[in-house]
């Protein structure tokens, strides 16, 4: 089936619906009457009208109008919703969850037999379609499903198919990832300010400089190492201030941090 052709529907009007609805809107593959959206609050449902799209107060009518059904409430909401839209639920539906900690075990049990799952785990920058996403299949969803989900989701950033094994460390290293970077950038400008610069100039610099990292490192497929090494001028001020890194312990930090936002993922799963 053809992106263009595909009825998508999003129970849940919050952060990460949006960021979704938004990149696989603009990219303009998939047309914006073809997607509904349903939140209990009106609130939240102005924003999705004005990208076009239809909403509802009715998570079953948001159901019966698609064939691919993005749950994106939070996770204690998800059994409630379940046991809702269940008897509205077929086997030419696809159920995509992108509710932190909810397996794809427990979405299957909470749905019909027959019905099509799969696990995705976005994150923030979803919002600007700059994400990192892992999707995970469940036991009836087939390569066809994947597929389609990978090419409707393109618009929103990098989309990576594995096992459910590794959602919790995609959700150490890229959910909580990114207030990892944000530490970081943070750190770079208040070196700015202690070294004599404006704050607000420091910021915007802190933030061009990490933006501009992460291109480079993406656009050039290069290893961060080989990058790093390019930069570092024998005897120069670059070697000298990664020494003041490695001094500080920063890399076991970091791994030690996605180690820990991982462990607490599965905890909380
Ligand atoms: P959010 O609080 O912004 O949005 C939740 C939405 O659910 C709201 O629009 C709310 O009106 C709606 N809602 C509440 N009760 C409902 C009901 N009974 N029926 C239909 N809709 C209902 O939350 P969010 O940040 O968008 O997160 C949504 C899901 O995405 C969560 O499960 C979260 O774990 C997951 N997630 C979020 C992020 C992130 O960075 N925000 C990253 C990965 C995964």
């Amino acid at each position: 089936m053809e992106p263009s052709e595909v009825k998508i529907g999003f129970i849940g009007a919050g952060n990460m619906a949006f960021g979704i609805t938004k990149g696989i809107l603009l990219s303009g593959g998939v047309l914006p009457r073809n997607v509904t959206v349903s939140a209990p609050s009106s609130n939240n449902l102005g924003r999705f009208q004005e990208l076009g799209a239809a909403v509802t107060h009715s998570n079953t009518e948001a159901v019966a109008a698609s064939r691919l059904i993005f749950l994106a409430v939070k996770p204690h909401l998800v059994p409630a919703i379940l046991r809702e839209v269940a008897p509205h639920v077929t086997r030419e539906h696809v159920v995509v969850s992108v509710a932190a900690g909810v397996t794809i075990a427990t979405l299957e049990e909470l749905l019909p037999p027959e019905s099509v799952v799969l696990r995705l785990m976005p994150n923030l920058p979803c919002m600007v379609q700059e994400g990192a996403l892992l999707f995970s299949r469940g036991s009836r969803a087939g390569p066809g499903e994947g597929a389609l989900l990978k090419t409707l989701l393109g618009p929103c950033g990098l989309v990576e198919e594995g096992p459910e094994s590794w959602i919790d460390a995609h959700t150490g290293l890229s959910g909580s990832g990114v207030a990892f970077v944000y530490l970081f950038a943070e750190a770079l400008a208040d070196g700015g300010v202690k070294m004599g610069m404006p704050s607000a100039l420091a910021q915007r610099i802190a933030a061009q400089t990490v933006l501009g990292a992460g291109r480079l490192l993406r656009d050039s497929g290069r290893h961060p190492a080989q990058l790093r090494s390019d930069v570092c001028t024998p005897g120069g001020t670059t070697i000298y201030g990664l020494h003041a890194l490695e001094l500080g312990g920063l890399r076991a930090a970091v791994m030690g941090a996605v180690e820990a936002a991982t462990e607490r993922a599965r905890e909380l799963g």
